[in-house]
């Protein structure tokens, strides 16, 4: 049973519910770069799948960047002189401006109002806004909030600490029979944003629970870290192992009712390009492909010059374009049960395109081998039997030892898994026969990586 079928024979309503319990789980949790927020999220995560945390001592230089300070905030206020919170952290931790340096002192309206952000177009939202790598100290709020404060002086506290710590992120590897790799990245770093970065975060973790239970062809890297910063740790701790990265992909802003849209990688053309737009072309008829840009999410880095990885990124509205982002109104009432599933089956639609996409020869090639004898001019059973039969006739004529499946998908406008059933049910009437993998795409065949999937095998159940 491929991965699709599986995903399929679950109770889908509930799967679209579970994921959104689970961001609703993480979302009360103020999360930043670094920090206890950051820690508790990733222990919830593994909860559910298993986990390797890292911890980098702030000052270690990571190419251009250096690990910042670590931040920790207990509580934050702004008291009117009858001793009220007019803006109160415990009721929105967007309330402190994230990375805020402690301050404790009594203020002049006037000299309040610098550090006081608010979105005079959105006068009931709350921004979120950070100050990571300027120390700064402030507050966001709705601007009806900050209309209403009209006394003279407020008393400010942020019960924060910004000191020498660590950067936490964590990895999920799901050791497949290759150790060529499929890298799956979300950011854990927002606080309580719902689309951005829970969305991400609740499909990534659901997609890997779901691959746990598979045999897989690749191994799978799951990373959930902190935006920019963490990517960029990660990139510079693991510099020598990338080039077992044969595929992958950025989780973000996946929740929302916008459609799916997917950020194609550097590369433009890689295999994973390719299945994704494959995937999405399918899918609905509304979802989009955009080029690559270099900007978004952590695809930034995976696909900065030096790396080039194929790394692309599946999200729907996209960063930045619509008025809910980085603010109060991102919030669970944003994400939905349903299209959160949707993100999960077309992730895992994906997956099944990556893990399948092998190349077979003809055993027959010499015009049309008879289908009516073998039983394979009719029906599996299914709906669409002329697509049944034209994608044996496609899978027969076009593998010629060259091509994959998904470019034969591809050219007959046949849907993937259609063109693999094909090629299995052709299989096993030995009328066709993968192709061995050394001679494709040399996925399994690399005698001198077993030793490097051993090692990936122990640190995972040492891990656990
Ligand atoms: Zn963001």
């Amino acid at each position: 049973m491929n991965l699709i079928q599986k995903l399929e024979r679950q109770d889908l309503s509930n799967l679209g519910q579970e994921l959104h319990h689970f961001a609703a789980e993480l979302y009360p949790i103020c999360r930043s770069i670094t920090g206890d927020g950051l820690r508790q999220t990733l222990a919830k995560i593994q909860g559910r799948i298993p986990l390797q945390t890292f911890e980098v001592p702030s000052g270690t230089p990571v190419f251009d960047w250096t690990v910042p300070k670590e931040w920790n905030i207990k509580d934050a206020f702004i008291k009117d002189r009858r001793g009220h919170r007019v803006v109160d952290f415990r009721s929105s931790n967007l309330h402190v401006l994230n990375y805020s340096a402690p301050v404790c002192a009594t203020l002049t309206l006037e000299d309040l109002r610098p550090h006081l952000f608010t979105l005079p177009e959105h006068p009931d939202w709350v921004p979120y806004r950070t100050s990571y790598y300027k120390e700064n100290w402030g507050f966001c709020l709705a601007h009806n909030q900050m209309l209403g404060m009209r006394d003279a002086a407020y008393e400010v506290c942020i019960d924060s600490t910004l000191k020498d710590g660590h950067l936490t992120y964590a990895e999920c590897l799901l050791p497949g029979r290759s150790t060529k790799e499929v890298l799956v990245s979300c950011h854990a770093c927002h606080p309580s944003l719902a689309n951005d970065n829970l969305s991400g975060v609740a499909v990534a973790t659901f997609l890997a629970e779901l691959l746990m239970q598979q045999d897989l062809r690749y191994s799978y890297r799951f990373l959930f870290l902190p935006g920019t910063i963490g990517a960029i740790t990660w990139l510079a701790r693991n510099q020598a192992n990338v080039g077992r990265i044969a595929h992958g992909m950025v989780l973000a802003g996946i929740g929302d009712a916008g459609v799916l849209h997917y950020k194609k990688s550097r590369h433009g053309n890689a295999e994973i390009d390719r299945a994704a737009a494959h995937v999405l072309r399918h899918f609905s008829e509304s979802a989009k492909v955009l080029e690559f840009s270099p900007y978004g999410y952590d695809e930034r880095q995976y696909c900065s010059p030096g790396f080039n990885l194929p790394v692309g990124c599946l999200m729907r509205s996209v960063w930045g374009t619509f008025p809910e982002y980085h603010t109060s109104a991102d919030n669970l009432d944003f994400i939905h049960p349903e299209k959160l599933l949707e993100a999960l089956r077309v992730s895992a639609a994906i997956v099944h395109v990556l893990e399948d996409n092998r190349r077979y020869r003809n055993l027959n090639p010499y015009c049309e081998p008879q289908l009516g004898k073998r039983e394979l001019y009719r029906s599996t059973g299914g709906p669409h039997i002329a697509e049944e039969i034209s994608a044996r006739l496609w899978v027969l004529n076009l593998s010629d030892g060259e091509f994959p499946l998904l470019d034969i998908a591809d050219r007959s406008g046949i849907p993937f898994p259609t063109i693999n059933e094909a090629a299995g049910l052709l299989c096993n009437a030995q009328l066709l026969a993968p192709v061995p993998e050394g001679l494709g795409n040399g996925v399994e065949s690399d005698p001198n990586e077993t030793g490097s999937s051993a090692a990936v095998q122990s640190s995972i159940s040492s891990s656990a």
